[in-house]
């Protein structure tokens, strides 16, 4: 089990870190998920070893990690961290550069398990170029392949498709992650996109201005968000006040709902009117106006044409799991 015991960490005294206590068993997936600038990157450092912390403690299978001041080589042996910032040698061959991270006691294997690797990445064409000439999401492929080359007990990803285009991101982290998991790693991803690791997460860990907003399995998360800042991690949410039903009575609570949620009717419901589409492919988001001002946003199947009047319907099983206080 990974412990990670109430984190404080400041950078130049501006607390970036307040608080930060989680569990994380063997085998796991974790996902840290937070806008830009919540301290993800930051707090993946502190459990690696790499920053120390001012308050707190993590420990990896009973073993406190240790910080920068109290190690040789900093970060934790049976770790791996894969950062935002890469760092391949510019001028040696991809192969070269997975080859570094292999042990040396068993050279006889290197290739086959370099290919093995360049496989799971889809780089196998790449073995013999220097990485100098690959573009950043290559790049970024290998840096993967690398933190794999030994198969560490915990694997940390900072961003880890950031750079990738979206064509070969969903077969990618389809491969990645359950190579991850038919390997028993323990697994730590930060990322702004649901899509990297909604999916793939036994947890989420969800942090603002480095403060536990919640922390919950996915499906939990998306049925009974605490908040918006929640909810808009698995996309667009509307968040309206709760009168715009009947039968709610004003008051200082609002609701969230999904676009995909609102069932149309031809004659009840609130009312709105069709003011732009959205092609996405499988369905158009619609973006509408309320009578009362309010914008809200639906799928649908098809365009509808702009000024339409809808009737846009929340079924009463929602109601309850969404209602959330007005901020002030
Ligand atoms: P995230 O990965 O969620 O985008 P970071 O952990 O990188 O967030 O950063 C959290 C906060 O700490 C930000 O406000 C950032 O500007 C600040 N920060 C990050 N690195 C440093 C640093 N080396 N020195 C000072 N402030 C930093
Ligand atoms: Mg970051």
């Amino acid at each position: 089990m990974l412990e990670v015991l109430n984190i404080n960490f400041s950078y130049d005294k501006k607390p970036t870190l307040k608080g930060i206590s989680f569990n994380l068993e063997d085998r796991k997936h974790l996902a840290i998920m937070g806008e830009s600038g919540s301290g993800k990157s930051t707090l993946l450092k502190i459990i690696y070893g790499l920053l120390a912390p001012d308050k707190g403690e993590c420990y990896w299978r009973g073993k406190k990690i240790l910080g920068p001041n109290f190690q040789l080589i900093p970060g934790e042996s049976s770790m791996k961290l894969v950062f935002q910032e890469l760092n391949l040698m510019p001028h040696t061959t991809v192969f070269e550069n997975i080859r570094k991270n292999l042990s040396v006691f068993e050279q006889e294997n290197h290739t086959e398990r370099i290919e093995e690797l360049l496989n799971i990445v889809e780089m196998q064409e790449f073995a013999h170029t220097k990485t100098k000439y690959l573009s950043g999401g290559q790049k970024q492929r290998i840096a993967l392949a690398q933190a794999i080359a030994q198969e560490p007990e915990v694997l940390l990803l900072d961003e880890p498709f950031s750079n990738i285009d979206q064509f070969l991101k969903n077969k990618l982290r389809l491969q990645f992650f359950s190579n991850l998991k038919e390997k028993g790693i323990t697994l730590i991803t930060a990322s702004h996109d649901p899509e990297d690791v909604i999916p793939f997460a036994d947890q989420v860990l969800v942090i603002k201005n480095g403060q536990t907003v919640a922390i919950d399995t996915p499906k939990m998360l998306f049925d009974k968000p605490k908040n918006r800042y929640t909810a808009s991690l698995f996309g667009y949410v509307n968040e309206l006040p709760i009168d715009l039903l009947s039968a709610y009575d004003p008051n200082d609570t609002n609701i969230l709902i999904y676009p995909h949620e609102f069932q149309l009717s031809s004659d009840e419901g609130i009312q709105a009117f069709v003011v732009n589409n959205h092609f996405y492919g499988g369905h158009y988001l619609i973006e509408s106006v309320s009578k009362k001002g309010h914008t809200i946003y639906f799928t649908n199947p098809n365009a509808l044409k702009i000024h339409t009047l809808v009737f846009l319907n929340v079924p009463l099983s929602l109601v309850n799991k969404r209602m959330v206080q007005k901020e002030v």
